[in-house]
């Protein structure tokens, strides 16, 4: 059986962390069994629903490299969400109610005023045709709940959690409707799952009651008739990400994607970290997909919270930064900037943006460096006795310590400042001939003179 999995965002604000984590896991799952993953837009409420937020949730996918297979949008299938509601009607699987929120908030206080769960007393299961037509007379319009079936206990086996159990008595029946007919998560994205041949529905632990819900929503839905494959997806829950000090929720907004595509951050460094995080496998710099692909697997998640740490993340895009091959960052350099030029620039880099700076250290103009007035002397000799090859440096530096003597920094350094004016940087092996015999002649005999 192909395997499909989902990611279900609701465009209701920017992708963070915690969301490419989860859309990271189930593309690694599909992907490592060969099966198909795919986008769903959670955007049944229409009125937190944001177009820009589609929009940048493609983008962000897209830069993370995690193309989705296809994609759906949940307000686009609300025919076939009507349809199965018909059928779950017919089967008396849901049910009307009229209770404002005001007077659930009293029912749930009065329960666990005196010690007990606040679970819904299904006051609507016990309307009447009378009591419904009464309600109408007054225009007020009911709200639905899904009935679970109090006798089937509800168990499945979690990827992440393992076997899991749930006594329906225990849990309310969701509210599935709103009053003006339109739709809460729980039922739609059941439906899509079952509707989408949804092998594997791997998502936050915040989603296991959920989970427990829709379980009999499945099972409700494949004995009224609705949906293909008519088994139920395997469910898998992950642990939560959380910050250093706890709870991410406040610095999500700087933890979003395209915030940290911003301020420098690889998508490979993002993947690395978060398609191991939480997991017995090591953290590591790795930039091939491949190898992260084959080692993802569900039974290496712990169940305690992973940590995400910012400077983990920073530590490990420099090394990511340090593999990029001159291809996959070509659109981001500098015009002029080539692949022997990356290749010397790259090993100094913490991000890929910096590489302005020094491919102006390399074009020049740069800054007047400031040598001590020995030195001046001395770099007037290296003007006079430069010489060009493949390894200019190693020719350079070799004649002047011949002829002067010199060794070590007295060697190095006075000509690193002359030709580049700065104490550090770039290997001068593979910085010199980029610079060029011209503009290093001049800039050497510049220096000497103090200008
Ligand atoms: N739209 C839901 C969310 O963002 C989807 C959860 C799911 O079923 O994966 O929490």
């Amino acid at each position: 059986m192909t395997i499909v999995t989902r990611f279900a965002p609701s465009p209701t604000g920017l992708l963070h962390v915690g969301n490419i984590r989860t859309a990271l896991h189930a593309w690694l799952l599909a992907c490592k069994h060969g099966g198909r993953f795919l986008l769903r837009i959670d955007d049944t409420d229409a009125e937190r629903s944001r177009e820009e937020y589609v929009d940048a949730i493609r983008a962000d996918l897209e830069w993370l490299g995690l193309a989705p297979d296809g994609e759906e949008r949940q307000s686009e299938r609300l025919a076939i969400y009507e349809d199965a509601f018909e059928k779950l009607r017919e089967a008396g699987r849901v049910y009307r109610c009229y209770e404002t929120a005001q007077e659930l908030d009293l029912k749930r206080k009065v329960l666990l005023g005196r010690g007990l769960p606040p679970i819904y007393d299904r006051a609507g299961l016990a309307l009447t045709d009378a009591d419904h037509a009464r309600f109408a007379g007054e225009g007020t319009a009911p709200h639905w709940r899904f009935r679970l079936n109090h006798d089937a206990p509800i168990e499945w086996l979690d990827g992440v959690r393992g076997p899991q159990h749930f006594d329906p008595a225990q849990l309310s029946d969701p509210v599935i409707r709103r009053a003006d007919g339109s739709w809460l998560y729980m039922l739609p994205s059941a439906i899509d799952d079952a509707e989408m041949g949804v092998t594997d529905v791997l998502r936050g632990e915040d989603h296991v009651s959920n989970t427990a819900v829709q379980i009999q929503m499945f099972t409700a839905l494949f004995a009224a008739g609705f949906g293909a494959a008519n088994s139920l997806p395997r469910f898998a829950h992950e642990a939560l990400l959380v910050g250093r000090e706890g709870k991410l929720s406040k610095r999500l907004g700087s933890l979003s994607a395209s915030a940290l595509r911003d301020s420098g951050i690889e998508p490979e460094a993002l993947v690395a970290l978060l398609a191991r995080l939480g997991t017995s496998l090591p953290v590591e710099p790795i930039a091939d997909r491949g190898r992260l692909i084959e080692s993802f697997d569900l039974a290496t998640f712990g169940r305690a919270p992973a940590r995400f740490d910012e400077t983990e993340l920073e530590r490990l895009n420099h090394a990511i930064v340090h593999q990029l091959p001159y291809a996959s960052v070509a659109p981001r350099l500098p015009d002029g900037m080539d692949d022997r030029a990356w290749l010397a620039i790259r090993p100094n880099l913490e991000k890929v943006a910096d590489a302005a700076d020094w491919w102006r250290i390399v074009t020049g103009p740069i800054a007047a460096p400031v040598l001590e007035p020995e030195d001046r002397a001395f770099v007037a000799e290296a003007a006079a006795h430069l010489t060009w090859s493949d390894d200019p440096w190693t020719g350079l530096t070799g004649v002047l310590k011949e002829a002067t003597g010199r060794k070590g920094k007295a060697l190095f350094l006075p000509l690193r400042r002359a030709l580049t004016g700065l104490d550090h940087g770039p290997d001068m092996h593979a910085l010199l001939p980029l610079i060029g015999e011209n503009e290093a002649r001049a800039r050497l005999e510049r220096a000497a003179r103090g200008d």
